[in-house]
């Protein structure tokens, strides 16, 4: 079995070693007998989303968002479809920022690809450090480190958990990042999915299930990385 991961400007949208997530996804697949094959797209690039199982957004400086969002209109309805056609999407703070409306700077609007119906404003102060939240679809919380000075707020919308430590969507709902078909976006940098192997391989099973129908991951020898996750969710949750 075969993933296509499709890297969107990591020149551009890279911060606190996001492209470990991919190093992460690949690996992980590799160590089952699986491959993934990485395409990383510069910003003019053209983007066939129908030959893309996953599709990979990281971080950006304010400043990087606004290059970005002015390729945003070029790809919006091909993204567009991908997403309502069940395509996995991850994409992370900058990133996760410009899936929705816009992000509103102080003096600048950076328009977004509207492809959920949230929305981002700079706030006063950044809301910097750990992070802990709890998902649904696994008891094993996930943790990582946020840096935003962007509030999101989605609406009608689910987010990925619930805050147990640190501030999440816009430090005051409670909510953190979002899920919305097989799309998921968060404020969790870190790397996202080293430090949280549970949720690397949901969005390894989605793409394979929507791909190949059903799918069943073998464990992996993942002893470190819950105990590396434990000690994070001890530290900042214990009473
Ligand atoms: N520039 C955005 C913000 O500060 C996103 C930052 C990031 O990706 N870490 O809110």
């Amino acid at each position: 079995m075969k993933l296509s991961i499709g890297h969107l400007f990591p020149e551009l949208l890279n911060l606190y070693g996001d492209r470990g997530n991919i190093i992460s996804l690949r690996r992980r697949m590799e160590w089952r007998g699986m491959e993934a094959e990485v395409t990383e797209y510069k910003l003019n690039d053209n983007i066939d989303f129908s030959k893309l199982d996953i599709v990979f957004l990281g971080g950006g400086s304010d400043r990087e968002q606004l290059l970005v969002c002015k390729r945003l209109g070029g790809i919006r309805e091909a993204f567009k479809d991908y997403v309502e056609g069940g395509g996995v999407v991850i994409a992370i703070c900058g990133g996760y920022q410009l899936l929705g409306h816009y992000y509103k700077l102080k003096n600048e609007l950076v328009p977004g690809l509207s492809i959920l119906d949230i929305f981002t404003e700079s706030g006063v102060g950044r809301l910097i450090g750990n992070a802990v939240i709890k998902a649904d679809f696994s008891d094993v919380p996930i943790v990582g480190f946020e840096n935003h000075g962007g509030r999101t707020y989605i609406g009608d919308h689910k987010p990925l958990g619930k805050v147990l430590f640190g501030s999440g969507n816009n430090g005051s709902d409670g909510g953190e990042g979002v899920i919305y078909k097989n799309v998921i976006g968060t404020y969790l940098h870190g790397p996202l999915f080293p430090k949280n192997p549970h949720l690397c391989d949901m969005v390894i099973k989605n793409a394979l299930e929507k791909k190949y129908g059903k799918a069943e991951l073998a464990p992996l020898e993942d002893e470190a990385e819950y105990k590396a996750n434990s000690f994070i969710v001890n530290k900042y949750t214990r009473k």
